[in-house]
């Protein structure tokens, strides 16, 4: 089979890659932004700053575009520049929102180039609207855990999280993570009584060697990219596929939109060259879309405009509200931070819910090296004066990043709108739209509350009016505009992802995910990917 597939990131490559481990052919259309190639990689994060000639060009921007200006949105971090290639638009791509605030991404890999590696299994319970089982998926997730590597361990949170095959032993833990796990072990009848679970993180970082990419040497650089790719991104197994004999790769494409015939098979997919607008058009055998949610959704809105001139809505529209929670361990006030650690959460907390679909999910990351002016210009002191206090004070902060669950609902979707005045196209552009579930406000403080009580009987205090409701869209964790179904109904798909409009398209992506657990979806999307490889071609 000639296989034509959409985007080169979590999900496109592993549906790739299985379709290629079947005997397929693949051929890969993608805007596909190249990674710039790392800086000194065997340097660590205090290396760099030592021997970069302009140290502060490379972790702020030659115009400080990394910097967090005081009255910003209660940020802890922005993106260091060389990640900006992760996010940067294009001109045929325009989107206009309300209520959401989208990143998309064009780089080769996509959004998961910048992710930060955090990868639960969802179980039977968060599957409950998904038309199969986790016995199905199981199979997929031990697969991708075996492409990708994941470190980990059985511990409390695999009540909440399933254990699959081939888990790494888990990574070294900072000194800071331990003292609150070891805190967790010693009061761990109180937190279950509580129905808080804590545990190490499930990451896609490397405890040991796996095919040629090194274990992670903890060079604390993590946030600016993981030089050596101990931190796994899509781009890996992208380069993978690259020499394989089956595979064709064709970068510098916009996926435009498709042409189908009144039976609803695809023919032809229409792209645009990015560097002129030259359109360049594809014959389709079969065709996945696997451009991420907002991308794929505006596939298939801009081909079905362009053939009857209608402009659909598709309701759906999820993402998980996350809230960050900063708080300070006086245990750890005055000692040495250690910069030379990995940079990531290594501690996950879980807040039971009523049902087990509104679990609530926490990633604690402790502050190792990072860029510091965020956290120093938010003391209310003289710079001086500050700078003295987070000396002391930096080993002791950490900061809960807290997820929530998000369900379907019909006044949240993605439709088209308002002619694109840059491309001037016939299409319009994509417009997205987000209301607030009912009785989210009481749901969010309920759950802090409950997040300061458990961070106060690990030793720890979480200071006044700094914790931060992010706007929706921050999570990145786009999905549900096209559902699968068991249902016969139009725009959904079959349990294997296949279009019951389009009679040869499949969805890769998290476009068709009919609910979004509060935990992060990527892994879940890969394992999907390369089950729908597996299950339908
Ligand atoms: C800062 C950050 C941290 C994150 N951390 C985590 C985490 O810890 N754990 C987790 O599970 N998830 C995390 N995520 C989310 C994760 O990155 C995404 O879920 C995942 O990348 C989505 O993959 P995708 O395959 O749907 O597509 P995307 O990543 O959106 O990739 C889209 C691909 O399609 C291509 N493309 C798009 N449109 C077109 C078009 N029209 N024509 C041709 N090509 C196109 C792009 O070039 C790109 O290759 C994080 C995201 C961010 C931004
Ligand atoms: S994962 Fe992070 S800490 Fe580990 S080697 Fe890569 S950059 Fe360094």
């Amino acid at each position: 089979m000639n296989i034509l597939v959409v985007g080169s990131g979590a999900s496109a490559v592993h549906f790739a890659q299985s379709a290629l481990e079947k005997g397929h052919e693949v051929t890969m259309v993608d805007v596909g932004r190249e990674r710039p190639a790392p800086v000194r990689p065997g340097d660590s994060f205090e290396d760099l700053k030592r021997n970069l000639d302009d140290p502060v060009a490379h972790l702020l921007g030659e115009n400080f575009e990394a910097v967090t200006y005081p009255g910003g949105e209660g940020e802890f971090y922005g993106f260091p520049p060389n990640k900006s290639y992760v996010f940067e638009g294009i001109t045929p791509f325009q989107v206009r929102a309300s209520g959401f605030a989208p990143l998309v991404s064009f780089a080769q890999g996509g959004l998961a180039e910048a992710w930060t590696a955090g990868v639960f299994p969802f179980r039977e319970e968060e599957l409950a609207d998904f038309p199969f089982s986790y016995d199905d998926l199981a199979p997929f997730y031990d697969l991708v855990a075996r492409r990708i590597g994941i470190s980990g361990t059985r511990d409390d949170l695999a009540e909440l999280h399933p254990v699959h095959d081939h888990l790494l032993p888990p990574l070294d833990l900072d000194e800071h993570s331990r003292v609150l796990l070891e805190r967790y072990e010693a009061k761990r009848e109180t937190f279950r009584s509580l129905g808080v679970t804590m545990g190490r993180s499930r990451i896609a970082t490397l405890s040991e060697e796996r095919d040629g990419r090194p274990a992670c040497e903890k060079l604390g650089r993590c946030l600016l990219g993981c030089p050596t790719e101990s931190l796994y991104t899509p781009l890996v197994t992208l380069r993978e596929l690259l020499k394989h004999e089956r595979f064709t790769y064709r970068g510098g494409l916009f996926a435009r939109r498709f042409e189908y015939d009144s039976s609803g098979r695809i023919s032809v997919l229409v792209t645009q060259h990015v560097r002129d607008g030259e359109e360049e058009k594809f014959p389709v055998e079969h065709l996945v879309l696997g451009a991420g949610t907002l991308s794929s959704a505006n596939i298939v809105m801009e081909s079905w405009f362009e053939e009857t001139g209608e402009i659909l809505r598709l309701s759906g529209l999820m993402d998980n509200r996350q809230v960050l929670m900063p708080f300070v361990n006086p245990r750890l006030l005055r000692h040495p931070h250690d910069p030379e650690t990995y940079q990531y959460h290594q501690i996950t907390i879980g807040l039971e819910g009523e049902t087990p679909r509104d679990l609530v999910h926490g990633l604690l990351t402790t502050l190792k090296s990072a860029s510091i002016h965020p956290v120093v210009q938010g003391i209310p002191l003289d710079v001086g004066t500050s700078l003295w206090m987070f000396r002391n004070l930096h080993a002791a902060l950490g900061l809960v990043n807290i997820n929530f669950a998000d369900r379907r609902r019909k006044d949240c979707y993605v439709t088209l709108g308002g002619t694109s005045l840059v491309t001037r196209s016939r299409a319009p552009a994509l417009r997205i739209h987000y209301e607030r579930p009912a009785g989210e406000r009481r749901r969010l403080r309920r759950a802090k509350r409950r997040f300061r009580r458990a961070l106060s009987k690990l030793g720890c205090f979480v200071p006044p009016r700094m914790s931060h409701v992010r706007p929706m869209g921050s999570s990145v964790h786009y999905a549900g505009t096209l559902p699968m179904s068991e249902k016969d109904e139009p725009f959904t798909t079959t349990p294997d992802g296949r279009s019951r409009d389009f009679e040869n398209l499949w969805i890769v992506d998290a476009t068709t995910f009919p609910f979004l657990p509060a935990k992060n979806l990527t892994f879940t999307l890969m394992a999907n990917a390369a089950r729908i490889a597996d299950r339908a071609f």
